[in-house]
């Protein structure tokens, strides 16, 4: 029997332990985690009737490995959709919040109209805007890049670039729309682009094929998934169904290195805060930034690589209060707050607005972020402060000068990884020069792919490499 160690649990290590339990070989699974409990930046916290999700809430339903991961494990009937009467974003400018345009897919107008009424932009940003339909595309090779702030200010014009693609696209990664690559980020504008020669036309194109979905009778699906009783449920579900495998937590790897040829106990060695393990296959489902120190001595080449790709801090403040101390309506999912707008925090999600089933009836659950590339020194301020300063933002904003009925800080070191321009070809490289180690594989969080989705289609792949599926 194949024996196999997870590092990392994650839900792209139990996304592997899960499918390595469906193989058509079995294996003798070893999971460890370093931290005292499952699921890494995966966390739900339930509090008073309150339910938060301290780090990712959902996911993009459009990529369906999550999804079916959480029907496998039993969560069909928990899966729910953003409220249909929220699903619009506000934007901070110039110390307002102004309604994002209607009709905008990827930060990208397909309708006329709703630009034209927004008093976001400006009459010169929008007559920018519209000269994407005569901008002549750029023609990509295999591996050319560019961030997604020069992408969409190319394409769009700059005000549109930093007033709403650059806060909508760059805050997923709470990085800098200026570094992002846009090829690894959002690699739909570069279809769009390729394939329509604008992105207002490849939007529109999009719209329409939705809109054909809808009169066919297919009601407007949400285009996040979540779960009534917060992501956590997907870590719980996915660990109570493993059979055999053997999970520990609080026991960290430190170095893993090869066993001579022929040794009976296989191939590897886990060398882990809890004593050495042997395998045949190592799964590092860690971030690079994990995996550098780990291949050290193995492979110096693959943990310079893996040294390279960086990673951002976050803090997420929870805030609750009684809806009735809170004057603006909480009407769309959020807001989002430019870099220009030179704030300390990055975005506020109105959690129970975004969904239904976060907070009791009678109050209402915000989360402000804070952190991101270049904002990492807030995440090292104590507690007390990061919440003055989301209620201070709250304030100012929402104009809610109550005590919050309580408030929640959790933070998020070297979680949010920065795909900077270049990265697809540099993460090929890095698997590439992984792949050499028979029996060593690496994936998760900032390699190919974003998100949770693709997190458990990298453990799905690597468990698939081990042991085919058994059909
Ligand atoms: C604030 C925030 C919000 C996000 N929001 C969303 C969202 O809304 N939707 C979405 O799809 N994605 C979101 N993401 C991204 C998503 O969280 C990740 O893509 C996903 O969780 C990655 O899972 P992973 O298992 O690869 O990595 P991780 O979650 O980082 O798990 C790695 C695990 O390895 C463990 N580990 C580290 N070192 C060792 C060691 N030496 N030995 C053993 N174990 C070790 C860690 O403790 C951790 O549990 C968000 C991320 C952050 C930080």
């Amino acid at each position: 029997m194949k024996r196999v160690v997870i590092v990392g649990g994650g839900i792209t290590g139990l996304a592997a332990a899960h499918a390595l339990e469906k193989g058509r070989e079995r294996c003798e699974v070893q999971l460890v985690e370093a931290g005292p409990q499952l699921g890494g930046n995966l966390r739900t916290l339930r509090h008073n009737g309150f339910i938060i999700d301290a780090g990712p809430d959902s996911w993009i339903a459009a990529k369906p490995h999550a999804t079916r991961l959480a029907r496998e494990v039993g969560l069909g009937d928990e899966l729910i959709g953003t409220r249909p009467d929220t699903r619009r974003v506000y934007i901070v400018w110039q110390r307002k919040l102004y309604p994002m345009p209607e009709g905008l897919i990827l930060g990208v107008p397909t309708a006329v109209k709703p630009l034209i009424d927004s008093e976001l932009l400006g009459w010169d940003a929008k007559m920018r805007a519209g000269l994407d339909l005569v901008v002549p595309p750029r023609r990509w090779r295999e591996d050319d890049d560019e961030s997604i702030g020069s992408f969409v200010a190319r394409r769009l014009g700059h005000d549109v670039a930093e007033r709403i693609a650059g806060p909508l696209l760059g805050g997923i990664f709470a990085g800098d729309p200026g570094s992002l690559s846009v090829r690894a980020c959002v690699p739909q504008l570069v279809d769009a682009e390729r394939d329509h020669g604008s992105l207002v036309r490849a939007m529109r194109a999009l719209k329409e094929k939705r809109r054909a979905k809808a009169a066919a009778g297919e009601s407007e699906a949400s285009a996040f998934l979540s779960l009534k009783r917060g992501v956590g449920d997907l870590v719980v579900n996915v660990a109570h169904k493993l059979r055999d495998a053997e999970v520990s937590t609080s026991r960290a790897a430190r170095k893993i290195d090869r066993l001579p040829e022929g040794d009976p106990r296989g191939r590897w060695i886990v060398e882990t805060s809890g004593g050495p393990l042997h395998a045949d296959d190592v799964v590092l489902a860690v971030p690079a930034n994990v995996v550098a120190p780990l291949v050290g001595d193995l492979d110096p080449e693959l943990s310079s690589m893996c040294a390279e790709v960086t990673y951002a801090s976050a803090a997420t403040v929870f805030l609750a209060f009684r809806k009735f101390d809170v004057r603006h309506p909480l009407d769309a999912v959020g807001f989002l707050v430019p870099r220009a707008e030179n704030r300390p925090i990055l975005a506020c999600t109105f959690v129970s607005s975004k969904w239904d089933h976060r907070a009791p009836a009678g109050q209402v659950l915000l989360r402000v972020f804070f952190g991101g590339a270049g904002n990492e020194h807030m995440v090292a301020r104590d507690d007390a402060d990061l919440v003055r300063l989301a209620r201070s933002q709250v304030l100012d904003l929402l104009d809610i000068d109550r005590p919050p009925s309580f408030a929640k800080v959790f933070r998020f070191k070297r979680s949010s990884p920065q795909p900077h321009v270049g990265h697809i070809p540099r993460m090929r490289r890095l698997l590439a020069r992984a792949a050499t180690h028979p029996g060593l594989h690496v994936g998760g969080n900032g390699y190919l792919g974003t998100g949770i989705p693709d997190a458990v289609r990298q453990g799905e792949e690597i468990a698939a490499r081990i042991t085919p599926l058994d059909t």
